[in-house]
């Protein structure tokens, strides 16, 4: 397949501010691509070589990537280096350059998407001494036979600035369209995406053995299951009503990170909730886990969580965020110790447990950790409840120990991978108070600063995710609550994701100086949600023409790095947390006065 094709394909893709037609420019993609390369097709497209869980990685430095440029072009480093703090990417750097030196390609070779591919193969393969000797070789080799518009493509894919936003659920509503002709049979693509965590997989299943196929798709030994999630209630009692009076279970909501603990007989391996290997980040985990679990292969759910070493009392997530480092891991496991609290199984020795209901699978992760006790390795503390003031009793008593709050959890409920429903609710300390609950949003623009601000960013604009429609919708815009660390951190991270123009995914009113692509999570409190003529989260579900908008808001200081943008708050939430914020006004309004 012509490499032309996807060129002429990202093309428009980077044009259109429409989210429709971002979708029906990938069914025409996915209708022309050969179906033996359909599953490599799919990671180009999502900016990868891999799924996430492998890890893969080009790792070419840009300096090496500025050198092939010039020995491809003849321009020198210098000149190539000016051009590239002009464009601010090294992908427009390669088109700009390649065209003003009129290079025209004599075609040695053909490009093909094959060949772009395996080149970027290898390049990821190369490793060892002399590596960076070769991945040069392999990039300039492949961009003396590319014209100006693939080089720029050739040279995203190796830094990894393609930055077309594309979500997961858009590919799949676009293979459903491309190879069934009807949108409904995602359902299907989307439960085998939930088991297998690989679109490409799902993608080439699909265009060979058909749908059916995709049914038979199971759960495997070091591929993450894309995880369960829980709804969010404000009070014991609405949990209780929630759980229709039936006894259910309360755990400990820790506040950490939750990792999918994939225990083989020669290695474990840990994913992060984004699915990615983290097993470097703690390789005191994985050495836990094989010593103490006594299983053999294993699929766990579990929050590891940062202690105080001295009293054994639980950290806060923040500072997980020292063992989020690429060197000096060693010292990090002694200075920011951690322990791991098991807290679901999918998988024991062939058989998938999702099925099952809760109180079995509790049964043999018990039988699992059976005599571990204030090990690296725990159980959650847990207690089956059944009336409104024991749940409440047990909230206080998790959040002496500082936690979140409870994780409560229906008895009889099967694993239901990636879906968000109310088997599973979590009960935080901060929904009791009026609206003083957070939420985790996406930035998608930007203000300039003034003042003290000159050079960073003023205030961040904010959206909900719209998850019917796939678009990210403004309701806020924030500036306070940063410290200097982080509008410096913010101003060196956002620069990745800058755009020229308002992605097509984001629907605001808003005018902004500058624009992202929707990628990066960042927690925030406020005071209230207000009706607003200019914010587009749930517009027109309340009133006509107006949308809804944090009040006050701040940011708390947290990063959502274990989030996915599509993870981020759903306008769908705002809009019940704003009707329930009415009714509660209401309440108070008509409460007798003492
Ligand atoms: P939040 O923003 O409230 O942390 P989330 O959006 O990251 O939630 P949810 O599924 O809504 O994800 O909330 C569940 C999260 O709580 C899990 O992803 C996990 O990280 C964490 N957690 C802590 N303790 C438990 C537990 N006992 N059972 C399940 N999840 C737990």
């Amino acid at each position: 397949m012509d490499f032309s094709i996807i060129v002429d394909t990202f093309e428009q893709m980077e044009r259109t501010s429409s989210r429709l037609a971002l979708t029906d420019y990938l069914v025409s993609l996915l209708r022309k691509t050969p179906t033996d390369i359909i599953d490599r097709v799919i990671y180009l497209i999502q900016g990868k070589l891999r799924p996430d869980y492998e890890g893969v990685e080009l790792g070419l430095a840009e300096k090496m990537a500025i050198r092939a440029i010039s020995l491809c072009t003849g321009l020198d480093v210098e000149s190539i280096e000016q051009i590239y703090r002009k464009t601010g990417d090294l992908g427009d750097t390669a088109g700009e350059v390649m065209k003003s030196k009129n290079q025209t390609t004599l075609l040695a070779e053909k490009m093909t998407v094959e060949r772009v591919y395996l080149t970027l193969d290898k390049i990821a393969h190369s490793g060892g001494t002399g590596s960076q000797d070769a991945k040069l070789r392999l990039v300039s080799s492949l961009l003396s036979d590319a014209t100006p518009r693939e080089s720029r493509y050739i040279m995203k894919f190796i830094m990894g600035t393609l930055r077309l936003g594309i979500a997961d659920y858009t590919v799949i509503d676009a293979l459903a369209l491309a190879f069934t002709g009807d949108k409904s049979y995602r359902q299907i693509l989307e439960n085998a995406y939930n088991v297998s965590s690989d679109l490409g997989t799902v993608a080439k299943l699909l265009a060979i053995k058909g749908l059916e196929s995709l049914r038979l798709l199971e759960i495997t030994l070091y591929k993450p299951v894309r995880p369960m999630l829980a709804e969010r209630v404000r009070s014991a009692e609405e949990a209780m009503v929630r759980m229709k009076g039936q006894s259910l279970a309360a755990e400990y909501k820790l506040d950490g990170e939750r990792i999918q603990v994939h225990k083989g007989k020669e290695k474990v391996e840990l994913f992060s909730r984004r699915l990615e290997k983290i097993t470097h980040h703690y390789p005191d985990v994985a050495e836990a886990i094989q010593k103490l679990i006594k299983t053999n292969e294993t699929i766990l759910e579990a929050e590891v969580v940062a202690i105080n070493a001295q009293t054994d009392e639980f950290l806060p997530f923040q500072e997980l965020m020292h063992r989020r480092r690429k060197y000096g891991i060693k010292e990090a496991i002694e200075e920011y110790p951690v322990v791991i609290n098991i807290f679901d199984v999918l998988y024991i020795d062939g058989d998938d447990k999702t099925s099952l209901p809760y109180l079995q699978r509790r049964k043999l992760i018990e039988k699992a950790t059976k005599g571990l006790k204030n090990e690296k390795v725990r159980l959650v503390p847990q207690a089956i409840v059944k009336k409104t003031e024991d749940l409440e009793k047990l909230m206080a008593v998790a959040i002496e120990h500082g936690c979140e709050g409870l994780m409560i959890k229906q008895l009889t409920s099967s694993y239901r991978a990636g879906a968000r429903g109310f088997a599973w609710i979590k009960l935080k300390r901060e929904y009791r108070s009026d609206l003083a609950d957070t939420l985790d949003l996406v930035i998608v623009g930007a203000l300039y600063g003034r003042g003290r601000r000159v050079g960073k960013y003023g205030a961040l604009l904010l959206a909900a995710y719209d998850s019917k429609a796939d678009m990210f919708r403004s309701t806020c815009k924030v500036g306070t609550g940063f410290t200097d660390l982080h509008l410096e951190h913010f101003y060196k991270n956002l620069e990745d994701t800058r755009i020229t123009h308002r992605h097509p995914r984001v629907d605001t009113g808003m005018q902004m100086d500058l624009w992202f692509e929707p990628k990066i999570v960042i927690e925030v409190s406020a005071s209230e949600i207000t009706l607003s003529p200019s914010h587009t989260a749930g517009i027109n579900s309340i009133r006509e023409n107006y949308g809804l908008a944090l009040r006050f808001p701040k940011f708390t200081g947290k990063i959502r790095v274990d989030k996915n943008p599509e993870d981020a708050t759903e306008v769908e939430e705002l809009i019940s947390m704003y009707k329930r914020q009415m009714r509660s006004i209401k309440n108070t309004r008509a409460l007798p006065k003492s």
